[in-house]
C-alpha cells in the first residue's frame, strides 16, 4: 500500500495547491552536484515550472513517517535508511518537514526520490500494463486455495511442455518412496524393488507438513513422494552424499516447506491479500492529465530470502539440484527451475527477459505428448549442474566466454550459499558437493583442470585465495577445511569487484602445489598448499572510521608493507588517502593482530583506472608453515607501481597449511 502522504503527494506534483514544492532540488543539496551519479539536474530547456526541477514536502514529522512505515507504505518503508531514524535535520526543518521528495520525469523511468535526514532514497516507480501475467493483482486469502493451485499448475505446465532442460528424467528410483493410495487416504513406504506395503498408515498419522506435501502430490497427478525423515530408514545406515545427489537431481519435482519451521506447521498458511498484493496507482505524467499505471509492491511480504528454508545449507542444495521446485512461503509460493523463476506477485517471472522468462536455455519449445513422462529421454540441452535460484545473482549475463561464464556461475553461488546455517558444522563442505561434483564435467569440457579441493577449484587458484569474511566469522578446527579454504570459517564470504574475471588482472605469485585430500564423509584430512611468491610484513591499526562498530571489528587499517630482510619500507599509505583504501580484513576476531605477514596475490586495473593489490594475510606456525587468518588491499597510485612494487624482493616459497 502506499501512504495517503505519499499518495497524494505523487498525483499533485503538477498542481502547487496539491503537492507543496518546498524548493529547488538543485538549490537544496549541494553534495548533489559533486556526484555525478546522483546529479539529475534537468537539462535547461525544460520549463521552469517543471516538477522535476523541485523538492516537495513529504511527512511534517517523524512520528508521521514513521506511522507509514509501520502501517506499510510501500516508499516509506524503504527509504527508512537501517531503521536508523534521526530526529530532524535543520535545512529540512525550516523548510516545516521531516522529510521531502522528488521525481524525475525525464528519463523512460519515472522516479521517486524521498530525502529523510542525511539520505537520500531513490526508487524507480514501475510502469504496469495491467496485465495479470506481469503483476497479479488476485492474491487470494491461502496458498492452499483452488485460485493459488492454478497458478502453480500454469508454470508446471509450461516447465513440462517447453523447458527441456528441467525434464531429463533417468530412471532412477530412490531405494524407498511413499506411495499414496488410490482414493488418497492412505499412504505406505515401499522399498523399489517390491510393490508391496512395507509399513504405513492414514494420512491422518502424518505431521501437517507431510500431508499437505501428499496433496501436493495429488493435485499433480502423481502417486511417490520422497521425504527424508520416512524415507531413510533409521536401522539403515545414512545416505551417502551421492545417494542423496541423485535423490534431488533425479527427482520429478521438489516440494518446499519454505516458510516453516517445523513439520507440525503445514505447507499453506492463510494471509491477508490486501497487505500482500501490489498497490496499482495512476501517475500523472504530464499536466494534460495523461497518466499511467503504476505498481508498488510491499517489499517485505515477499523476502523469500529471509524464509527459513533458504537460509539453510540443506535447503540450499534441494533448491540447486531439484529440476523444479515449489516453495510454500510464509506468504507466497514461488517456482524456481531451470527456466523460470517466478512467484504469485510475480506469474510470468521474477527476472527480465520476454515475459518474465529468463529464458536461459535459449531452446525451442519442446513438447512431449503425454503429461510428465518419467524414464524416457527427452532431446534437450545438457543440464547445468544446478538451476538458478530466486536472489542468486542470475548467469544469463554470458562473459562471452563459456570457461569463464561456468566459474563465474560458481563465485556468484559462493555469497549466497556461505550466507547458509548450518545444522552441522560438517555440512559447510558437504552441502556444496554436489553442485561442484556436476560442474566437473562442464569445467573438463572446456579444458580446465577440474581438480576439487576443499571448497576450491584448483583451476581458480591462487586468485581464489582472496576472498574476505563479511563481518566477524568463527574459525572451524582444521579438520573441516584448511585455512586457506573459505569453508575454514562459518558465516558469509565474499569476492571484490576486481577479481571478478571483467577487469585486466596480473598474477603476483605462482601456485606451486595443491593437494587435499578428504575421507568418505567429505571432510578434509590432509591439505597443503604452497606458493611462490613474495613475502611482507604489516602493521595493522584500528580502522579509523568505525572505531566501535562490531561490524568493523575484523577491518583494520594497513599503515605500509615492509621488507621482512632489511625492515625497509617498500609501500606506504599516503597521507592524501583514504585510510579504508589501505585495509585488511581479518577472517575472525581472533586472527586480529597488529604484527602480520602478508602474501600479494593479484593486482587488477579497477574499471581500467583504479589499480589495486590484493593478498592474503597470514600467521606463521613453529613449524615455519603459515596459517590464513585474512585477506588485505591497498591501492598504489598508478598500475605500473601496483605490478613493480614487489621486484626488489626475493621469491619466498610458503606453504600453508
Ligand atoms: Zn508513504
Ligand atoms: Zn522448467
Amino acid at each position: 500500500m502506499l501512504c495517503n502522504i505519499c499518495r497524494e503527494g505523487l498525483q499533485g506534483i503538477w498542481d502547487p495547491s496539491k503537492a507543496r514544492r518546498v524548493c529547488r532540488e538543485i538549490e537544496f543539496d549541494e553534495k548533489l552536484k559533486e556526484d555525478e551519479r546522483f546529479h539529475q539536474a534537468p537539462p535547461s530547456h525544460v520549463d521552469d515550472q517543471h516538477p522535476t526541477h523541485f523538492l516537495f514536502g513529504h511527512h511534517p514529522t517523524l512520528e508521521s513517517y514513521l506511522q507509514s512505515v509501520a502501517d506499510g507504505c510501500v516508499m516509506c518503508c524503504q527509504s527508512r535508511h537501517n531503521g536508523m531514524e534521526i530526529d530532524q535535520e535543520a535545512a529540512m526543518a525550516e523548510l516545516g518537514f521531516y522529510s521531502l521528495f522528488a521525481v524525475g520525469l525525464l528519463s523512460a523511468y519515472p522516479v521517486m526520490s524521498i530525502y529523510t535526514p542525511n539520505t537520500r532514497f531513490n526508487q524507480p516507480l514501475k510502469m504496469f500494463d495491467g496485465s495479470p501475467h506481469d503483476c497479479n493483482l488476485g492474491i487470494s486469502p491461502s496458498t492452499g486455495d483452488a485460485k493459488a493451485w492454478s497458478l502453480v499448475q500454469s508454470w508446471m505446465d509450461t516447465c513440462v511442455q517447453t523447458h527441456g532442460r528441467c525434464n531429463q528424467a533417468t530412471d532412477f528410483i530412490p531405494s524407498y518412496l511413499l506411495e499414496l493410495d488410490d482414493l488418497g487416504g492412505s499412504f505406505c513406504l515401499i522399498p523399489a524393488d517390491q510393490l508391496s506395503t512395507q509399513s504405513g498408515g492414514p494420512l491422518s498419522t502424518l505431521p501437517l507438513a507431510y500431508r499437505d506435501a501428499f496433496a501436493v502430490v495429488k493435485r499433480l497427478g502423481l502417486r511417490h513422494l520422497w521425504i527424508d525423515h520416512l524415507c531413510i530408514l533409521q536401522d539403515e545406515p545414512p545416505l551417502s552424499n551421492n545417494k542423496i545427489q541423485d535423490i534431488l537431481s533425479n527427482s520429478f519435482c521438489g516440494i518446499g516447506a519454505t516458510g516453516s519451521t517445523l513439520p507440525s506447521s503445514g505447507l499453506f498458511t492463510k494471509r491477508e491479500p490486501h497487505l500482500i498484493t501490489p498497490t496499482a496507482f495512476e501517475f500523472p505524467l504530464d499536466a494534460k492529465g495523461n497518466t499511467t499505471l503504476l505498481k508498488f509492491h510491499r517489499p517485505e511480504m515477499v523476502h523469500f530470502k529471509d524464509e527459513p528454508l533458504i537460509q539453510t545449507a540443506k535447503g540450499f542444495r534441494e533448491r540447486l539440484l531439484t529440476p523444479r521446485m515449489i516453495h510454500f512461503g510464509t506468504s507466497l509460493i514461488s517456482w524456481e527451475c531451470h527456466g523460470a523463476l517466478c512467484n504469485e506477485i510475480n506469474p510470468g517471472g521474477i527476472l527480465h527477459g520476454p515475459g518474465g522468462y529468463t529464458n536461459i536455455e535459449g531452446e525451442k519449445p519442446i513438447v512431449i505428448s503425454e503429461k510428465y513422462v518419467v524414464g524416457k529421454p527427452i532431446r534437450a540441452p545438457p543440464r547445468p549442474a544446478w538451476k538458478p535460484l530466486i536472489h542468486t545473482r542470475p548467469f544469463s549475463y554470458p562473459l562471452g566466454n563459456p570457461k569463464k561464464d561456468i566459474l563465474s556461475r560458481w563465485f556468484q553461488l559462493l555469497p549466497e550459499y556461505t550466507k547458509c546455517t548450518l545444522a552441522d558444522p560438517e555440512e559447510r563442505l558437504v552441502c556444496l558437493e554436489s553442485a561442484a561434483m556436476g560442474m566437473k564435467p562442464h569445467l573438463k569440457e572446456q579444458g580446465c583442470d577440474d581438480t576439487y579441493l576443499a571448497g576450491m577449484w584448483k583451476e581458480t587458484l591462487p586468485t581464489a585465495l582472496v576472498c574476505y569474511a563479511c563481518g566477524s566469522a568463527n574459525r572451524r578446527p582444521r579438520y573441516r577445511a584448511p585455512s586457506w579454504s573459505w569453508a575454514a570459517i562459518d558465516g558469509p564470504i565474499n569476492y571484490e569487484e576486481g577479481l571478478s574475471g571483467s577487469f585486466t588482472t596480473q598474477s603476483l605469485c605462482e601456485l606451486v602445489d595443491v593437494t587435499s585430500r578428504t575421507n568418505e564423509a567429505g571432510l578434509v584430512i590432509a591439505s597443503n598448499l604452497t606458493l611462490k611468491g613474495k613475502l611482507l610484513i604489516g602493521k595493522s591499526s584500528p580502522n579509523p572510521n568505525y572505531p566501535d562498530e562490531p561490524y568493523y571489528e575484523t577491518e583494520m587499517g594497513i599503515d605500509g608493507l615492509l621488507d621482512p630482510g632489511t625492515g625497509a619500507d617498500v609501500a606506504r599509505v599516503p597521507d592524501s588517502h583514504d585510510r579504508l583504501q589501505w585495509s585488511i580484513r581479518f577472517d575472525t576476531k581472533q586472527d586480529v593482530k597488529e604484527d602480520i605477514h602478508l602474501f600479494p596475490i593479484i593486482t587488477a586495473l579497477i574499471r581500467e583506472k583504479w589499480p589495486q593489490v590484493y593478498g592474503i594475510a597470514l600467521t606463521k606456525l613453529d613449524s615455519g608453515a603459515y596459517l590464513r587468518c585474512g585477506m588485505w588491499s591497498i591501492c598504489p597510485s598508478s598500475w605500473e607501481e601496483s605490478r613493480g612494487l614487489f621486484c626488489g624482493l626475493p621469491d619466498s616459497k610458503i606453504t600453508i597449511e
